[in-house]
């Protein structure tokens, strides 16, 4: 194969995947305006649903807006060998390949962070502000690209600094101790996540004595679970949508409650959604999607390592020096296709996940509880109740809101 042959393929991956992105996005669209099944029909009045409507629509035109800007910008940089130049101004700092792999990267990521920023920033300030979700700040808006910036120069940055010694030293096994680096940090960040990322963009104090904690506690006893780090993270602080989350393991578990959270559902309500998060754990899902993701790792490396040393790679993308960061980067593109369909079987599996949890919640606790707490989430965050069969298997980790009410009261 020639790289020219190459370089269609990865110009080919990249048009088909937006093409077969509009296609299901188009489909689901159709399908903004549906009536609403019995079971759900009391999720919206008839405002409401109005206003969900127009929400869904104004996002699908935006996304449709911003991939399509993506996507020339993309094949733009492509076909004026973007990569070269790059790299050519990498290559003139210095002559060692991490520090050019690492300045390689570093104007990658700012130059399209410049592009999507305007966009991300439309998306929070003017869609999220109309639709009355929007709490952020200009300021924390600004801090948070920050933050995020720096986290990635130290983490990724990091992260990728040793992979590429790592190949320095051990050639085509690189990708064991990859392996070994990358699984180590995930349970690391796994178990600290709380302690340690999230204070950086949240304040989040013990769930402090009242009649919600005593429910919780009385809740997570009658199953046996020992449920002593409860929180409640200030998310009003960026929008008024809300969630809850479990993390870590060991002594190190806890479960996260929004405030937005707390402000909209009920006790009972609130007790249920954490029922659900607790079954998550009673049933190993978060110990089976770590193991996976690790061993997902493993295998990509592994397929990595087969093709990094191949010059054809560099070769597609316009790029006359062979290296580490180019070939990473042909690898990623010509990959896509394969980790479009490992994250359709993980969303399987999660979506399994959650029918388990919420029979969990149903068996140890409440199913009428969870359907009008779930309810009242879908219907704060404006959902889309009536998304595209196709869509739903592509891209939900989650099944409906239909669905679950089904397997709830089945
Ligand atoms: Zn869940």
């Amino acid at each position: 194969m020639t790289s020219t042959t190459l370089f269609y393929i990865i110009i080919g991956i990249i048009i088909l995947k937006f093409i077969f992105d509009k296609i299901l996005n188009h489909l689901n669209a159709q399908h903004f305006n549906d009536d609403l099944p019995e079971e759900i029909n009391d999720v919206y009045d008839a405002e409401e649903y109005k206003k969900s409507q127009t929400y869904k629509s104004t996002n699908y035109r935006f996304g449709l807006l911003t991939s399509t800007f993506s996507l020339v910008v993309t094949l733009l940089f492509f076909v004026f060998d973007g990569f070269e130049y790059v790299d050519n101004l990498a290559r003139s700092y210095n002559s060692n390949p991490i520090i050019i792999a690492l300045v390689f990267f570093g104007i990658i990521m700012i130059g399209s962070d410049f592009i999507s920023t305007p966009f991300a920033y439309y998306k929070t300030f003017v869609i999220e502000e109309k639709f009355g979700f929007n709490k952020t700040t200009g300021k924390t808006f600004i801090f948070d690209k920050i933050k995020g910036w720096l986290m990635m120069a130290i983490l990724g940055g990091g992260i990728l600094a040793l992979i590429i010694w790592f190949y320095q030293l051990t050639g085509k096994y690189f990708w064991l101790y990859a392996w070994a680096l990358v699984a180590v940090f995930s349970i690391f960040l796994n178990m600290f996540y709380a302690k340690l990322i999230v204070p950086l963009f949240n304040k989040q104090t013990p769930l402090e004595d009242c009649s919600l904690r005593d429910k919780i506690s009385e809740y997570a006893k009658s199953v046996g679970f020992n449920l002593d780090k409860i929180f409640v993270i200030d998310g009003s602080k960026r929008s008024t949508k809300a969630n809850a989350y479990f993390s870590g393991f060991g002594s190190e578990k806890r479960v996260t409650l929004y405030d937005t959270l707390i402000n909209d559902l009920e006790e009972d309500e609130i007790v249920s959604v954490l029922a659900h998060e607790v079954g998550h754990y009673k049933k190993k899902h978060i110990v089976f999607n770590l193991i996976s993701s690790i061993l997902l790792t493993g295998l990509t490396l592994f397929i990595l390592s087969i093709f990094i040393s191949k010059p054809i790679l560099s070769e597609a993308l316009g790029v006359s020096i062979p290296s580490f960061h180019i070939g990473l980067i042909a690898f990623g593109l010509l990959y896509s296709p394969i980790s479009e369909i490992t994250g359709l079987i993980m969303n399987y599996f999660s979506r399994k996940f959650e029918y388990q949890a919420d029979n969990y919640a149903k068996y140890t606790y409440k199913s009428e509880p969870l359907i009008s707490g779930l309810k009242k989430l879908s219907k704060n965050s404006l959902s889309n109740l009536t998304p595209h069969k196709a869509f739903v298997f592509m891209h939900y980790s989650h099944p409906t809101l239909l669905e679950r009410i089904m397997s709830l009261r089945n």
